[in-house]
């Protein structure tokens, strides 16, 4: 039997139903729960329309999906999914209160050997590792969104954490089909979020302050990287409440007015424009403009 064989996901909205869907796919035995009892369903048909849409191929082929999305153990129970977990990975909203509320149950109701881990984007887990009350237990496992093909992964110990659940969390990540990016010393942004972080600033900055179309920010991106979509693109495929409290979290941090999301961003969260999952963010889906055959070729 393989370490860290069973598995409990807490919070299946766009990312803990990827990790969920990836885990079964590796053949670990997977339960989740989330506060919402439709959350998963809901997120795998929405996923499962937008690659679709987007002819992207994902990481899980076609045929294999519905074995996957049977194979996980659904639960409106806390306690139920995670009595037997071996790991647990939380992704919950971006907030700190909420995520040590989580951690602190997770230390409560999981076996005293499981590892805790949180798929935040911005947080160190030094943050909410107390809150477990077994810190040495405690990594940061950040996933992006594998099922799209972007299967890298941030790991990273919090103040605490032993050498041993780091090689733990390392081998469960590359067991997935992923590459663990390893961070050696703890900072805010991990591996490479930390670099789309600053890609982010920049293009909400530009845009946000009038100085740019946001189509022509991903024009260019998508041209220079060859990449199917832009920065604006990617951050409606995330969610932007989410990529605005990963922002907030950074500005928390430095303060700098520079860090703050521009006004015009808050503004299109509040009227419930949130990109891909509501069908409405810099794009309207499901047929964004940056897919069109002529957006990258202008009119003459
Ligand atoms: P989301 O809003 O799509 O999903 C969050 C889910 O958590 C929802 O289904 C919600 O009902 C549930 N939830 C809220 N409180 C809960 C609780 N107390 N217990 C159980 N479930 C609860 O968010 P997301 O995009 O999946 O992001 C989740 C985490 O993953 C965040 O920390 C985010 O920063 C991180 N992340 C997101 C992305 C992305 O592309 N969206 C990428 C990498 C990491």
């Amino acid at each position: 039997m393989r370490p860290l064989e069973r598995v409990a996901i807490i919070g299946t909205g766009i990312l803990g139903t990827q990790i969920a869907l990836v885990a079964a796919h590796a053949g670990y035995k997977v339960k989740m729960f989330d506060q919402k009892q439709d959350a998963f369903i809901e997120t795998y048909n929405k996923l499962e329309k937008d690659l679709k849409t987007r002819q992207i191929k994902p990481f899980i082929q076609w045929e294999d999906w519905e074995k996957c999305k049977q194979s996980i153990q659904q639960t409106t129970n806390l306690d139920e999914a995670v009595n037997d977990a071996e790991i647990v990975v939380e992704a919950v909203p971006e907030l700190m209160e909420l995520k040590n509320k989580v951690f602190k149950e997770l230390g409560e109701k999981a076996p005293p050997e499981a590892i805790l881990a949180t798929n935040s984007s911005s947080m160190p887990v030094s943050r909410m590792e107390e809150s477990s009350g077994r810190p040495e237990l405690c990594l940061n496992i950040h996933f992006y969104l594998p099922l799209q093909g972007m299967n890298i992964v941030d790991i990273m110990g919090g103040s605490k954490t032993l050498p041993e659940t780091m090689q733990k969390g390392a081998s469960w990540i590359k067991s997935l089909g992923c590459i663990p990016l390893t961070v050696k010393k703890e900072i805010l942004g991990f591996c490479f979020n930390r670099i789309w972080r600053a890609i982010k600033r920049e293009a909400l900055y530009m845009w946000g302050n009038g100085f740019v179309d946001f189509r022509d920010t991903d024009r260019a991106w998508m041209v220079f990287t060859s990449t199917k979509a832009g920065p604006f693109g990617i951050m409606d495929q995330v969610g932007l409440d989410v990529v605005y409290d990963i922002e907030m979290v950074y500005y928390n941090e430095s303060k700098d007015p520079k860090d703050k999301p521009p006004e015009a961003f808050l503004k299109m969260i509040e009227r419930g424009e949130l990109g891909v999952k509501t069908g409405k963010g810099f794009y309207t889906y499901p047929d964004p403009e940056f897919l069109r055959p002529d957006f990258l070729n202008p009119k003459k």
